[in-house]
């Protein structure tokens, strides 16, 4: 196994290190503090009480009540809860807006709908992968039941405006989920400022455990259960709740809440410096997406003429931990569906790399990686043949 200190991780919208300070937390929930939290004496209710102040330290992050959010095991499932319920599990006659950008968690989800019967209406983006309003208000029809559009992009990192999106589906009285999974702890919330009905969050994007996560679900909203069962999170998801890691999403939610500024300025610094320096030594290399509305952390770089394919394996040799698209599509040689939404050319769907920054990077090992990068596509494009009409100049390396 690699040690931490062999890797330089730059992959923080895959996942995150767990913070210590997390980890610290949990520590007794998973040792000494096991008690059932439904359980009525009091090695119960202390579990109960610190379930609690992991529901306040979410809601403060995301700017609503405690009583909004809803414990769950992932992002993904916060996501097919939020379309369950909308759909109230009845899918006939009914019909679903969302985009050609969201996370497998969502477009796999609605293909799944659309094969059991409910229409889908999937509304396209421009070339740096923002959302036509006027098209997404005119998807909508009498029988649509919910508007889903994420947040923050995970391959590319842009944003979408999704209190404007939630205000037309308000206007017309459908209800609005976005999945705010990679925005989260990166961005501020502020839900009860908004007429957004369902919002997902993942605690391993913020430095909590993978296996948790949670549902913001608006008290203006109607709800059904997914999980059905015991009374737990008020009778919203049944199963006895994952305490270590929903106290763990508490203070990560917590640490995120209290550095948001200050943390995120670091991380946009690394990566500006980082996007930087790769777009000026590394010649044909475009930024994939929108650059202003964009996640602080995020550089989706596209390079001429090489298969990321073979530079992630390049990369992995020499400890830099990134990714071709999303990590669900690693491995595979299909082009990501996000940058092929966005119509980019062959060239660049098949080059493109993500990079993703985090609370934990090190501007040592960022500068290590322009190195290693530079070096890595300099190798690549020697290898590959020029595609015809393509010339580069080779980086210095
Ligand atoms: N939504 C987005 C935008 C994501 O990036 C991810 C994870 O990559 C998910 C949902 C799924 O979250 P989880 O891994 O907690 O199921």
């Amino acid at each position: 196994m690699l040690s931490p200190d062999q890797i330089i991780y730059l992959d923080n919208n895959a996942t995150t290190q767990l913070d210590p300070a997390v980890l610290e937390e949990m520590l007794p929930f998973l040792t000494s503090s096991y008690g059932n939290p439904s359980s009525g004496y009091r090695f119960g209710s202390q579990v109960r009480t610190a379930l609690d102040r992991a529901r306040e330290r979410v809601a403060t992050l995301l700017g609503c009540e405690p009583t909004e959010i809803v414990f769950t095991s992932c992002g993904t499932e916060a996501n097919n809860t939020a379309f369950n319920s909308a759909l109230q599990f009845d899918l006939a006659g009914k019909h679903i807006v969302t985009t050609a950008v969201e996370h497998s968690a969502t477009y796999r989800y609605c293909e799944q709908l659309a094969k059991r019967g409910c229409a889908v209406t999937t509304v396209g983006v421009d070339s740096e992968g923002n959302l036509d309003l006027d098209a997404l208000e005119g998807a909508i029809r009498p029988e649509t039941v919910l508007v889903s559009a994420m947040w923050a992009n995970n391959e590319t990192g842009v944003l979408f405006p999704v209190e404007k999106i939630a205000e037309i589906a308000r206007r017309k009285r459908v209800l609005f989920h976005t999945d705010a999974v990679q925005a989260a702890g990166k961005l501020p919330i502020r839900l009860r400022d908004s007429v957004i009905n369902f919002c997902s969050v993942s605690g391993h994007k913020l430095h909590a455990p993978k296996g948790v996560g949670a549902l913001y679900v608006s008290r203006r909203s109607a709800f059904r259960p997914t999980l059905i069962g015991g009374d737990q999170e008020n009778g919203r998801r049944a199963g006895t709740e994952n305490v270590a890691s929903i106290v763990g999403l508490g203070k990560a939610a917590e640490r995120a809440a209290e550095a948001m500024a200050s943390e995120q300025n670091l991380v946009r610094a690394l990566r500006d410096r980082f996007e930087t320096a790769i777009l000026t030594a590394v010649p044909e290399t475009f930024v994939n997406g929108d650059r202003e509305a964009r996640l602080p952390n995020t550089s989706s770089l596209a390079f001429a003429g090489i298969e990321s394919a073979a530079a992630l394996v390049l990369l992995d040799q020499q400890g830099v931990c990134c990714s071709a698209g999303s990590a669900c599509h690693t491995g595979s040689l299909q082009p990501s569906h996000v940058l092929r939404a966005m119509k980019l050319s062959e060239d660049r769907l098949r080059g493109s790399l993500r990079f993703s920054f985090g609370r934990f990077n090190a501007e040592a090992e960022v500068e290590k990686a322009i190195t290693i990068l530079r070096q890595t596509i300099g190798k690549l494009r020697r290898l590959c043949a020029s595609p015809a009409g393509t010339s580069y100049v080779q980086p210095q390396t």
